[in-house]
């Protein structure tokens, strides 16, 4: 039996800094995060700053059901939640668009409900580097006073002319002068990017992730690239026949992007979750637990730690 917990424990030890870990130890229990769907749009797709979007969204957020309110979209998952995490406590997150595209008072009527439902603990809030307001600034960091703040941002890659080539509509600067003006209110960030973007190279995603040590920010999503219908991804690769990355060679980078992290940097996630019935390539990214397995037996084998560079 002792044999079985140790065994256990060591299976649990992850050579990065994972999110479950970070939560365990800030609130001494099980933290889940709550994705929900307020119904704010883009900016970058509703021609305030670009038509279109970045070329990898395909509109559609896939995330709870916006007809709801946001009470019951919490709800819903909290009730399916709570047959196995009978005491956890949750983190509402608003993931879907832009989440901070609005006036204050609009964004204070959505955010501040949200504190208030039982068991919540903070709150993460999903938006692009050019859409926060000084006075939102201001909001957030007084609401970061009164509970847990995290703002998730949308990097993808640190090269201007990646950034250009996927229509993100931001350049590096913005998104350096945005995270500056989050971290000099001590608000938790977490930064997206994506592993594969059209004709980057394996040295530009290390460099990304230089970018992202420089910026000391509290947080990091690995993406891999993938293609849906109905985006200007796919017609780029119908024409263009760029090529994605294989299984073999993401899960090299990955691990490598790990080893060269600062090791006070949370991975919030390692690998992305497409809709299988929406997916067009690559195809192995389906079976996103045995990619996770892979990871953390890469890392095993190659004896690879989160910031092991830096020691
Ligand atoms: S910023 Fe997000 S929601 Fe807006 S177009 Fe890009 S991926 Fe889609």
């Amino acid at each position: 039996m002792r044999g079985t917990i140790f065994y256990v424990i060591f299976m649990n030890e992850k050579r990065y800094y994972s999110l479950d870990k970070f939560y365990r130890e800030k609130f001494g229990c099980k933290v889940i995060k709550i994705s929900l769907d307020a119904g704010f749009t883009c900016p970058n797709k509703d021609g305030f700053k670009n038509i279109g979007g970045c070329i990898f969204c395909n509109g559609a957020s896939g995330i709870g059901d916006k007809k709801d309110t946001l009470e019951v979209q919490f709800e819903k998952v909290k009730n399916v939640l709570l047959k196995k995490w009978k005491n956890a406590k949750y983190i509402p997150f608003l993931e879907a668009n832009t989440n901070t595209y609005g006036a204050l008072e609009t964004l204070k009527k959505v955010y501040e409900p949200l504190l208030k439902f039982d068991n919540v603990v903070g709150l993460n809030i999903a938006t692009r580097c050019d859409s926060i307001r000084e006075e939102v600034y201001d909001y957030l960091e007084e609401l970061n006073n009164r509970t847990f703040l995290t703002i998730e941002l949308g990097l993808q890659s640190s090269f201007d002319e990646t950034l250009n080539l996927i229509n993100r509509g931001h350049t590096k600067d913005e998104f350096t002068a945005c995270v500056r003006e989050l971290k000099k209110r001590n608000i938790n960030v977490v930064i997206h990017i994506i592993n594969g973007l059209p004709f980057e190279t394996e040295e530009m995603m290390y460099k990304t992730i230089e970018y992202i040590n420089y910026l000391k920010v509290d947080g990091i999503k690995f993406h891999m690239l993938y293609i849906e219908k109905d985006t200007a991804l796919y017609k780029m690769f119908l024409n263009e026949k760029f090529s994605l990355l294989s299984r073999e060679d993401y899960i090299r980078i990955v691990c490598n992007q790990i080893s060269m992290l600062d090791k006070n940097v949370v991975v919030h996630r390692l690998v992305s979750d497409p809709a299988r019935e929406k997916l067009v390539e690559p195809k192995w990214l389906i079976n996103k637990f045995e990619i996770l397995n892979d990871i953390d037996k890469y890392l095993k084998e190659y004896n690879l730690f989160q910031g092991k560079e830096k020691e």
